[in-house]
């Protein structure tokens, strides 16, 4: 009987073997994913469409590594039935692996909005370097000059970079009234969005794409895309890149217990015995919100699949939580943004703001009883470490809140017993 079995070897399937093997060496482990190969770098995948990097620089792991770990890698194989009486996992070949302890680490998948002409050829989504791959092989194979990239977000822009590096003229449309708004709020954005315009994207805000429409010379491949509000626009690739959804089909209609993701306890265990699951598919803490939500993060999906895999290991670990956290830098502008970077009016949050306009600077505290809950940086992120650390530590700032902003505020900044104290922790 395999001791471990994991479905999907992502960062919390990968987070988990690592966490397993730290305590168990002899134990069998049993990964299953449905890609031929699944230790790469996910955010890197635009690096792979621009032509930056190649399958070797974005794996995340050598080709050694199941080896390594000694663990049994099921590849290319989609596991469909869970069976928690007998304890067994079915692939789609109808064959069983047992476990004792088994995570669910299963991830996202694409949302593709119902669009008339989804279907033709040249319409993509952006999740996995298959799409990459395609996407790539795709330009080079029509000589493509132009796509359409449909959602403003972190995806979103990560494919318009990539495109624009490529040589394509590139539209980004979308639905909101800003890019990156679940990032930055509307000063931040429009930053953004000037830079993007600089570099010579056309963004559309306020509708999206209502068909994909064909060629005139071949109406199943994709030449261009009607709006919402009546404008057209050329192109020879769609690329939907809205977002992600929690992946549960594996455990739909199953005794595990599902919201949006799947529902975990602070041991990343969810509702069913010897059931764990961890990083896109799963609920977990969230520190600033205090309660449990989906974050589709990679550093937070390692360390969730880190606490599930000790847990299952036997060794008890708990969550210490993560939050909307994102590091980003696509058109040459760094930009941080954690928890509560644009919140709805509430007078019970302070605010503080530094522009820099000419220099694209802009930097925002979000503050609630003197301790930061939320903070945005965007081309001037050097003192974010810091400030993740009086947030995560929920440490009341309120004799250092007029230093906080300015530029030279740094660890220095803080009062020496807080120094001593970080030094310790660090
Ligand atoms: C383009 C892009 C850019 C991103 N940029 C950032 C970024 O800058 N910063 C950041 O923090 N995060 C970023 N993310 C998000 C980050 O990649 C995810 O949070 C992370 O990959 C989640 O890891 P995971 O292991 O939970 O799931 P996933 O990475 O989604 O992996 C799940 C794996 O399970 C497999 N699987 C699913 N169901 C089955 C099944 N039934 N049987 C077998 N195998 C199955 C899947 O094929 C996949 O291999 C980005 C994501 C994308 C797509």
């Amino acid at each position: 009987m395999a001791k471990y079995v994991i479905v999907g070897a992502s960062a919390a399937g990968l987070g988990a073997v690592e966490a397993i093997r730290k305590i168990d060496q002899t134990g069998t482990i049993t990964v299953i994913t449905d890609e031929a190969c699944s230790h790469y770098s996910r955010p890197m995948i635009s690096d792979f469409v621009s032509g930056n990097a190649d399958m070797k620089k974005i794996n995340c792991r050598t080709e050694e590594f199941w080896k390594e770990q000694n663990v049994e890698a099921v590849t290319s194989k989609k596991a469909t039935v869970l069976n928690f009486t007998e304890k067994t996992v079915q692939l789609e070949s109808g064959e069983k692996i047992a476990y004792e302890k088994l995570l669910i680490a299963t991830g996202g998948k694409p949302f593709v909005p119902k669009t008339e002409g989804s279907e033709k050829d040249g319409v993509f989504t952006f999740t996995t370097i298959g799409d990459a791959q395609r996407i790539a092989a795709k330009i080079d194979a029509i000589n493509a000059k132009a796509a359409v990239v449909i959602g403003g977000g972190l995806i979103g822009i990560s494919v318009t970079e990539a495109l624009l590096k490529r040589g394509l003229k590139v539209t980004m449309v979308e639905l909101q009234d800003k890019i990156l708004s679940l990032l930055l709020d509307a000063k931040g954005s429009d930053i953004m969005e000037a830079v993007v315009r600089k570099a010579g994207v056309d963004i559309v805000t306020g509708q999206s794409v209502q068909k994909i429409f064909g060629k005139p010379d071949n109406d199943g491949a994709v030449g261009g895309v009607l709006l919402t509000k009546g404008g057209q626009v050329s192109c020879d690739l769609v690329i939907m890149a809205i977002g992600v959804i929690p992946r549960t089909e594996l455990v739909m209609g199953s005794a595990v217990k599902i919201n949006r993701g799947i529902v975990v306890d602070n041991f990343m265990q969810t509702n069913v015995p010897d059931v764990y699951a961890s990083g896109d598919v799963a609920e977990a803490y969230d520190f600033i919100i205090n309660q449990n939500r989906t974050l589709p993060l990679w550093p937070l999906a390692v360390m969730e699949g880190q606490v599930a895999g000790y847990n299952m290991a036997g060794k008890k670990t708990t969550y210490g939580g993560g939050t909307n956290m994102s590091s980003l830098k696509y058109f040459g502008v760094p930009i941080v943004s954690i928890g509560l970077a644009n919140p709805k009016e509430d007078p019970t949050l302070e605010v503080l703001v530094k522009q820099d306009i000419e220099n694209i600077v802009y930097k925002k505290l979000v503050l609630k009883n003197d301790i930061i809950v939320g903070l945005t940086f965007v081309n001037c992120i050097e003192s974010a470490g810091v400030m993740f650390y009086l947030m995560k530590n929920a440490i009341n700032v309120k004799k250092i809140k007029q230093q906080l902003l300015s530029d030279d505020f740094s660890w220095a900044t803080l009062p020496i017993g807080l120094q001593r104290k970080m030094s310790v922790v660090q």
